[in-house]
């Protein structure tokens, strides 16, 4: 009887396997067609401004550009192996956010009162889910904070002390003594800043960012995400929050286009920019090319701001249009070509 049951029972498992895996199998088939299209890129930027050769040293600039590499191959690597945009935009921010060349993380600009507030976004396409942070003074990857507003919380945008508490609930956000975030240029920055807002007795903020960081991502399942970091503007005044932030005008992306924008952020915010750019692409059907051109080299400018922003559709068309002296841009088109710059070559 025994022996019997020994033989029965492992015979029933593997009929029960057998039953599970058909399921299995049927479940799959009717699931909506995920296979990837193979097709995917990456494009990046670390800020526009106002920045000529002469304002930066050649050996700055190539460190720069290494930075921006490595935060290439950061999203790059994760999109090769078939993984999500919105990990690529995260992965390739967090190099740029750790980097001490770029405006957000490490190298965020200091407000008036001589402190950091970093601002962060982060929004996937075909979900139309969103999360940004505001003024966070301890978070070492706002990014990662913004993401996790987006995962992990019901809402979309945290801000100051609450977004500080937020993230005294999440385990994987690192803190940071604001400390951390002081770098001699950007002191150095500030004292400008301040020197000649005294001499012109006006608050004008025209060219003093430069070096928000940002990335857009098409993954292998057609799926795009955008993103941005700031440490926003030097000499910013009174809880100032800037477009970066700001889903519509920093950051924005469908499962059509996607834009991460970097500029000066009244004008973005007042010009949606990152929305306008996606919504001419997908309700006009202009071509992202015409549609990025238009929005950063018209609209902008004719009402008086400046600045550039990445832009990425769904077949993988890359467009990186500024109207300043320059902005640090990385790229790789869906052949695999790739390339970074910072000046207009
Ligand atoms: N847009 C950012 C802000 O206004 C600054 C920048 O892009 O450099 O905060």
């Amino acid at each position: 009887m025994h022996r019997l049951l020994l033989l029965i029972i492992p015979l029933l498992g593997f009929a029960t396997i057998s039953v599970s895996s058909a399921a299995q199998n049927q479940k799959e088939k009717t699931m909506p067609d995920n296979s990837p299209n193979k097709k995917f890129a990456l494009v990046i930027h670390g800020g526009a401004g106002v920045v000529s050769r002469e304002s930066i040293p050649e050996a700055d600039a190539k460190l720069m550009q290494q930075d921006l590499n490595r935060a290439l191959d950061a999203g790059y690597a994760v999109l090769s192996r078939g993984g999500p945009a919105l990990e690529a935009v995260t992965a390739a921010i967090i190099v740029l956010e750790d980097s001490p060349w770029f405006n957000a993380g490490k190298g965020s600009v200091f407000n008036a009162e001589g402190g950091h507030e970093l601002d962060a976004s982060v929004m996937e396409g075909h979900t139309r889910r969103a999360g940004a942070v505001a003024g966070v003074t301890t978070v070492k990857n706002p990014i990662l904070l913004a993401r996790s507003v987006m995962e992990k919380s019901p809402h979309v945008m945290l801000a100051g002390e609450g977004a500080e508490k937020f993230a005294d609930t999440q385990k994987d956000i690192e803190r940071v003594d604001p400390k951390y975030f002081d770098t001699e240029k950007r002191w150095q920055q500030l004292q400008d800043a301040k020197a000649k807002e005294m001499a012109e007795l006006t608050h004008t903020v025209q060219g003093t960012y430069f070096g928000t960081v940002g990335a857009v991502a098409l993954d292998q399942q057609g799926h795009i995400a955008a993103g941005t970091s700031t440490g926003g503007m030097t000499n910013k005044k009174w809880s100032r929050v800037g477009d970066s932030p700001i889903i519509g005008a920093g950051t924005f992306a469908t499962d059509k286009c996607g834009v991460s924008g970097t500029g000066w952020g009244e004008f973005y915010i007042r010009a949606v920019v990152a929305h306008d750019i996606c919504a001419r692409v997908e309700y006009r059907g202009d071509s992202l090319a015409l549609a990025a051109e238009d929005v950063i080299n018209k609209i902008v400018p004719e009402m008086g701001g400046d600045g550039g922003a990445i832009a990425l559709d769904k077949d993988g068309n890359i467009a990186m249009p500024f109207n300043t002296g320059g902005m640090s841009r990385g790229w790789i088109n869906p052949d695999g070509t790739r390339g970074t710059a910072i000046f207009r070559d």
